[in-house]
């Protein structure tokens, strides 16, 4: 595995720097105004709105190298916000499985950030066993509609979005995985009604939506019936290893440390505290650890190879890391840390550590649970097999 950056790999990254360094957010700007801004700035770069959209799709058409020093470089210089669930998981579905007509009509709304989405997969009863999903779908008479009955869960942002991509059954009869299809609906419509769940840190980004006899247009329905699951699976392999955030978690524990060095301890800082000092180097010698498998799974990028199963240990690894982040920058903050959201008190940071802890507690479940994560590494990374 060779990890020395090539010349051309150098230069591409110091025109990310370049780019971000530009392009950088300041406090005097209209936040909302300099997104729009920056994403056709980086459209202009050639695609670099959307780094993995292939260059058919107007994308950037990079090396697995290249992705992999965006990925380091936007951790560092930031980029605006931006929901995956349009540029980074339906757009792949839609390049792959669905039709002309449906990529020329959602993807340059999608690149626009103009037409929010959301994923509709998990339900009451269908999470880790996403294949026992219920939410039905019946073809009219005419054979022009599905009419679509059913709940999902924990669908995050389904409150502001325009519409909804999901995973609904339209046949029952064969073992789970089939009989799966793939439809798209817009969300403002009689049938649809969205409650909010509030979770731990008090936000209010997931929900849950009902849909009751909703009709959807065949033409809304991405490749074949039935064949859903495989769409959906795909998919899931990309969200895993863009979950792990690897590169955020190095500069959060930059931060991480720059925080504790502010906080006073004895006759020094937190950061000379042996024992805090110890946890973090524990944490950055796993840190490592996970960056190198990342990079392993790079140069299999690189040689041609999809990401299989090993981005499941990325997924899982990389979580856990974000999670112990988390939990010593609320370790720092101390007491302070726990009077979040009230009147602020002690250093800056502590204000917000508690509320990113709680968050931070998701990052196991969504994309796939960690249980389910180390049933993947057991079977399809090291091989073993299920005791009967
Ligand atoms: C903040 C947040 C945002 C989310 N956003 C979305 C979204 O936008 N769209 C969407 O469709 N879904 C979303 N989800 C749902 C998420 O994908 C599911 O929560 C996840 O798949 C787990 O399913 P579940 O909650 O039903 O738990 P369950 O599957 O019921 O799991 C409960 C527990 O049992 C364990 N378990 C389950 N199966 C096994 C097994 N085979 N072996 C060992 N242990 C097992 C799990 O690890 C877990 O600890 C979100 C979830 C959260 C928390």
């Amino acid at each position: 595995m060779d990890i020395e950056l090539s010349a051309e790999d150098l230069a591409f990254q110091s025109e990310v720097q370049n780019f971000l360094a530009a392009n950088a957010h300041t406090p005097d700007q209209d936040y909302m105004k300099w997104r729009m801004d920056w994403f056709a700035k980086a459209r202009e770069q050639g695609g670099w709105d959307v780094p993995k959209w292939s260059t058919e799709f107007g994308g950037p058409g990079w090396s697995p190298t290249q992705h992999y020093i965006w990925e380091k470089e936007t951790a560092k210089g930031g980029t605006p916000l931006d929901a995956p669930f349009g540029p980074g998981m339906l757009a792949p579905v839609l390049m792959g499985y669905g039709n002309k007509e449906q990529q020329d009509r959602f993807l340059p709304d999608i690149r626009a950030r103009k037409v929010h989405w959301c994923q509709g997969y998990s339900e009451p009863g269908a999470g880790s066993d996403l294949a026992s999903l219920k939410t039905k779908a019946e073809l009219t008479e005419d054979g022009k509609h599905y009419i679509v009955n059913g709940t999902k869960i924990w669908t995050t942002i389904a409150h502001m979005a325009d519409w909804i991509f999901c995973l609904v059954r339209t046949d029952d009869s064969d073992i789970k995985q089939r009989g799966i299809t793939f439809l798209l609906m817009p969300m403002k419509q009689p049938g649809i009604e969205v409650k909010p769940i509030i979770t731990l840190g008090g936000a209010h980004s997931v929900n849950m939506v009902h849909f009751t006899d909703v009709k959807v247009p065949v033409e809304d329905r991405v490749g074949e019936e039935g064949e859903g699951w495989t769409y959906a699976k795909g998919l899931l392999q990309h969200e895993r290893t863009g979950i792990a955030g690897i590169s955020r978690s190095l500069v959060a524990l930059e931060g991480l440390k720059h925080k504790a060095s502010s906080v006073p301890r004895g006759n020094g800082t937190l950061m000379d505290d042996p024992k805090f000092r110890a946890k973090v180097a524990e944490l950055e010698v796993d840190l490592l650890a996970v960056e190198f498998t990342e990079l392993r799974s790079l140069a299999s990028a690189a040689a041609g190879t999809a990401p299989g199963p090993e981005s499941s240990i990325l997924k899982l690894k990389g979580t856990e890391i974000q999670q112990r982040v988390a939990k010593l920058t609320v370790e720092a903050g101390g007491v302070y840390a726990s009077a979040w959201g009230a009147v602020p008190a002690g250093p800056g940071f502590a204000r917000g550590g508690m509320s990113s802890y709680l968050a931070s507690r998701a990052y196991t479940i969504y994309g796939g649970a960690s249980e389910v994560q180390k049933d993947v590494v057991a079977k399809n990374v090291l091989g073993i097999k299920r005791s009967k």
